[in-house]
């Protein structure tokens, strides 16, 4: 039981492969429609929308929140209650499920990682997401980042460029019951044009400059976070805000490390 994550993480390619390719066919096995929610679904009225409730692991979810996240210096409300429903044990292979309420990034296959709990917080807080706003993610990954939105506002889009991880997250999101989140797979750096403009985007894989098209599906006064630096380097998590008169202004939040975006051939 204690053998420590470093080292479980030193054998990922090998031994996280098969399991994971298991779980990828299991989940495969649901995959015949991406999951939609009929607008009418969703009520504009209330906006009320089905958000899954899981017991497990719920306390040491919350103690996750408490200890690694609340304790950071994380204070949205908001954001603090989407992180203590979301199971992070759900988003995870197999054998890493132990260590998911642990603050710390984690390997999903396809030498991707998911975020740092604290991280996924910091950056949902900054968006400063209100219900029924609608915004889009760059780098779907495991599918948490999106889960964690998911709970704040109906209106989730997300993009991932592996098209493996695309499908796991897709069969993940109908699976758990997280049916509001619009999926695609392909290459983010493009934005998506139908659903624009967005009130905000976040992009979980660090580019080196603004990608221009995630500029102009931004709304006036939207917000977008992103890693902005080269791969292999510390990179600035930087806060980009599209001004009334179209112009934009960046801030500097915090020095990350997150996988670098890649683009389509
Ligand atoms: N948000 C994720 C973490 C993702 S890691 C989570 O909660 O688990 C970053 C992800 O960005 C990887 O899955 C990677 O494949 C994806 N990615 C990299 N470049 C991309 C691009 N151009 N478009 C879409 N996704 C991209």
């Amino acid at each position: 039981m204690h053998m420590s994550l470093k080292k479980l993480c030193s054998l990922t390619g090998m031994v996280l492969l098969s399991p994971f390719l298991q779980l990828d066919k299991d989940l495969l096995a649901h995959v015949s429609s991406p999951p939609t929610l009929s607008l009418s679904e969703i009520r504009n009225d209330t906006l009320e929308w089905p958000r899954p409730r899981f017991d497990e692991r719920k306390k040491e979810r919350y103690r996750m929140v408490e200890k690694g996240i609340k304790a950071g210096g994380i204070t949205d409300e908001t954001t603090l209650e989407a992180m203590r429903h979301v199971p992070r044990h759900l988003f995870v292979p197999d054998p890493l499920r132990l260590f998911a309420y642990q603050n710390r990034p984690l390997p999903i296959g396809n030498g991707q990682t998911i975020s740092q709990p604290y991280i996924v917080a910091y950056m949902t807080q900054a968006l400063n997401l209100k219900a029924g706003e609608k915004v889009l993610e760059i780098g779907t990954g495991s599918g948490y980042q999106a889960a964690v939105l998911s709970e704040i506002t109906p209106r989730v889009y997300t993009i991932e460029i592996v098209e493996e991880l695309g499908k796991i997250a897709r069969a993940r999101f109908k699976e758990l019951g997280y049916k509001t989140i619009k999926t695609k797979i392909g290459d983010g750096y493009k934005g998506w044009e139908e659903h624009a403009p967005f009130d905000a985007i976040i992009l979980t894989a660090a580019a080196e400059e603004i990608p221009p098209a995630l500029i102009r599906q931004l709304k006036p006064d939207g917000i977008m976070i992103m890693p902005e630096g080269a791969p292999g380097t510390v990179q600035e998590l930087i806060k980009v805000t599209k001004t009334g008169d179209g112009n934009i202004q960046t801030e500097k939040l915090l020095p990350v490390r997150f996988v670098p975006m890649t683009r389509e051939d």
